[in-house]
């Protein structure tokens, strides 16, 4: 049976700002083959698989969104090619593409599991993946990624262009850790004609470490790079909060996702539901709304209801504070939140 919900497409998501909810970042679960230094703890505690929402409710949360106006979903977690049958949720959602629904469905990845599932998710209507990787040396990636192997995500990104997907690199830069290896990463993204976007590190959930030791300006490390190459400032915005110039030395496209050093909270158009159906309108903020209970006790009006509750209620923005001692901003971890 068809339980799409029969919503007029003529009531977008608005907030009360004036913008627009067109994105969706869905995190499909918490749990993840790595523990990245700047993400989760050592020892992180997953939330239990009980609580976690069937193949079949997140299919019918995106639903609800897409009847909103949200045109492009992208999935994550955690890793989200962990999740058991992640297969047949991306099949569903692929098929929601269309004139009169999604523009685009998308995830983020640390790439391990692409050899297994890169043709077929290219198959199902997936054009574009986001990959972590934040160095390309051997040593410092096991470090970051705290056992992680390197060839394992650089087979995975090798199968996704294998399989004709269009790669963006994402890396958080980290200061003393990976700073110095930007340049060539950046550069080998760019020869294997990948996009790459530097990414301030957040200062999201409690991970054991001051966050002030691992942040890194962005601003230091783009004029730090102005010294090595020619940058051009591109006009495109993707919507989203990075801002891109081209490489004329490789003719590549690098993005800087500064939340830190250029708050970019004015145009977001985006709002994360997490594994367990906990919609947050900003990353930065700890107010929430449970979808779970509302499809669950109340059905797909009831989540409609709970959309504009929460679109309603979308802060403007995040403080983050990454000096020495401030607290997180929130508690939840970006593998919980979904990033
Ligand atoms: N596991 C997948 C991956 O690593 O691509 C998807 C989930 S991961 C949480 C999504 C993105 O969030 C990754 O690019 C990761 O580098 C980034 N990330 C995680 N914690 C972060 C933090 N505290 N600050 C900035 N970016 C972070
Ligand atoms: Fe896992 Fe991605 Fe977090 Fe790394 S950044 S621990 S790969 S969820």
């Amino acid at each position: 049976m068809d339980r799409r919900p029969i919503i007029s497409p003529a009531t977008p998501l608005i907030d009360r700002y004036g913008r627009q909810i067109t994105y969706l970042r869905l995190s499909v679960t918490d749990r993840c083959d790595m523990r990245c230094v700047y993400c989760m703890k050592a020892r992180p505690e997953f939330l239990p698989k009980a609580d976690l929402l069937s193949l079949e409710e997140l299919t019918m949360l995106c639903d609800a969104f897409i009847a909103r106006g949200v045109t492009k979903i992208r999935l994550t977690g955690g890793e989200p090619l962990v999740r058991k049958d992640v297969l047949t949720l991306i099949e569903s959602l692929g098929a929601r593409i269309g004139p009169a629904g999604l523009k685009e469905l998308c995830l983020t990845t640390n790439a391990t599991q692409l050899p297994r599932f890169a043709e077929r998710m290219a198959a199902a209507g997936i054009r574009r993946l986001n990959i972590s990787l934040d160095t390309l040396e051997a040593d410092v990636y096991r470090q970051l990624t705290r056992g992680g192997g390197i060839d394992k995500a650089l087979a995975g990104i090798a199968a996704a262009k294998a399989a004709g997907l269009q790669v963006k690199i994402n890396a958080v830069a980290m200061a003393g850790v990976n700073e110095t290896h930007l340049p060539d990463l950046i550069g080998w993204a760019h020869g294997e004609g990948h996009d790459v976007s530097l990414i301030e590190v957040m200062p999201v959930g409690e991970i054991g470490a001051d966050r002030s030791t691992q942040f890194l300006s962005l601003k230091d490390v783009r004029s730090s790079l102005s010294d090595r190459w020619t940058l051009t400032d591109l006009p495109d915005n993707t919507g989203g909060p990075a801002r891109y110039v081209k490489v004329e030395e490789t003719g590549g496209r690098l993005g800087f996702i500064s939340p830190l050093t250029g708050n970019f909270c004015d145009s977001c158009n985006r709002v994360r539901v997490t594994c367990t159906g906990q919609l947050y309108a900003c990353l930065g903020k700890n107010g929430r709304i449970d979808l779970r209970h509302a499809l669950r006790a109340g059905g797909p009006e009831a989540l409609d209801r709970a959309l504009d509750e929460a679109v309603a209620e979308k802060p403007w923005g995040h403080d983050f504070d990454v000096s020495p001692g401030a607290a997180a901003a929130v508690d939840r971890d970006m593998a919980r939140t979904g990033g």
